[in-house]
């Protein structure tokens, strides 16, 4: 499809989003902002990615921040890992690289945390490099533009849409490119729906003349969702709480929450309390067991949470060693998961309201 680059350009300058990180190519912007949209829709990453920016304008700031501060800031995004990994590569950056961004593809590959994606986006973007970016989005224009059945999430498919994105892809323009069809597929070319009355590839695109748009781009395998059960310990006095830091290879890593007791199914107050960790946490003498609140589902991508909150009055509680003495208002200076930030909103709502 020789002009397939200009059409696509021609429907990006007439229908591209204003996004606040396109208003420069620097790749410290670049990066940032693909980083936070890796997961993230776009009005939500825009918000985080003007409050991030604005709080480490460049790569020596975030690398002179605490990464405590770093996953405050990021509380609330999700894949904590994706910070951690930001404020790891910002000290690559000023000891590897004396503070500039690196710019060959090999070398920002070697970030940490920046994958072929990522480094192809920086490289295109910020140093017009003809790399295609390959995400969700690109899967899915060019599967359906070109009738492609190969499965998305297999190393074969893999090398023929980076391949098909490689002979596609303007040479002199890279960075508008991939950044033109991943909005084309964010805008246009949408999972559900698409807008094919409108599309400027409609008189060519082989799953609308076979009808195969649904079931293109293939995927082989489906995501499987695992269901943990967390049941959180408001340990308190009335005016403080314990929290402590989930140091686990697991989710959240580095986070800080209340004390923790996962089961392996749902419980009710009953079998908590007879619960072995639990037992072991508590003398019954000193301390009056409150109610357990009503269940939260909590859904990450690869599992579902199902939370439950415990008040727990302690005048004499002996501290685990990893547990941290807070205010209800200290609590803020630590990052915690959403479903706790969340936790804690209402609890404070509730106060105010009292
Ligand atoms: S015609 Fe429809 S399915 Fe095909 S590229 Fe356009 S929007 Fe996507």
């Amino acid at each position: 499809m020789p002009e397939f680059d200009k059409i696509l350009i021609a429907w990006y300058q007439q229908n591209k989003r204003n996004l606040p990180w396109r208003s420069n190519n620097d790749p410290y912007f670049v990066w940032v902002s693909e980083i936070i949209l890796q997961q993230t829709r776009v009005d939500t990453g825009t918000d985080y990615f003007l409050r991030f920016i604005k709080t480490f304008p460049d790569a020596i700031s975030l690398a002179n921040a605490e990464e405590n501060d770093v996953l405050k800031l990021w509380q609330g995004l999700g894949y904590y890992s994706r910070a951690r990994n930001m404020h790891a590569a910002a000290l690559q950056i000023i000891n590897e690289y004396k503070g500039g961004f690196p710019s060959s593809y090999v070398d920002i590959r070697k970030l940490k945390g920046v994958g072929d994606y990522t480094a192809a986006a920086i490289a295109s973007i910020s140093f017009g490099l003809p790399y295609p970016v390959i995400d969700g989005n690109v899967f899915r224009v060019l599967s359906r533009i070109f009738g492609v059945e190969t499965a998305i999430d297999t190393l074969k498919g893999k090398r023929e849409f980076t391949e098909l994105a490689s002979l596609l892809i303007d040479k002199e323009n890279p960075g508008q490119f991939n950044e033109a069809l991943m909005e084309f597929g964010a805008l246009q070319c949408t999972p559900k729906n698409p807008e094919c009355p409108t599309c400027p590839f409609n008189d060519r695109c082989i799953a609308l003349s076979k009808n195969e748009i649904s079931n293109l781009p293939v995927k082989l395998k489906q995501t499987k969702v695992r269901k943990r059960y967390f049941n959180y310990l408001l340990v308190n006095d009335g005016n403080s709480f314990y929290i402590e830091k989930r140091v686990e290879k697991d989710i959240w890593h580095n986070l800080y929450q209340f004390p923790l007791i996962e089961t392996s199914d749902t419980v009710n107050l009953e079998e908590l309390i007879s619960n072995e960790r639990f037992v072991n946490l508590f003398d019954p003498k000193e301390i009056v067991i409150g109610s357990m609140g009503p269940e939260i589902v909590h859904l990450l991508t690869h599992q579902r949470l199902h939370v439950k909150f415990i008040d727990i009055k302690s005048l004499k509680v002996v501290p685990q060693i990893n547990w941290i003495k807070v205010s209800l208002t200290g609590i803020n200076n630590f990052p915690v998961p959403k479903i706790i930030n969340d936790f804690l909103l209402e609890m404070h709502s509730n106060n105010n309201e009292e």
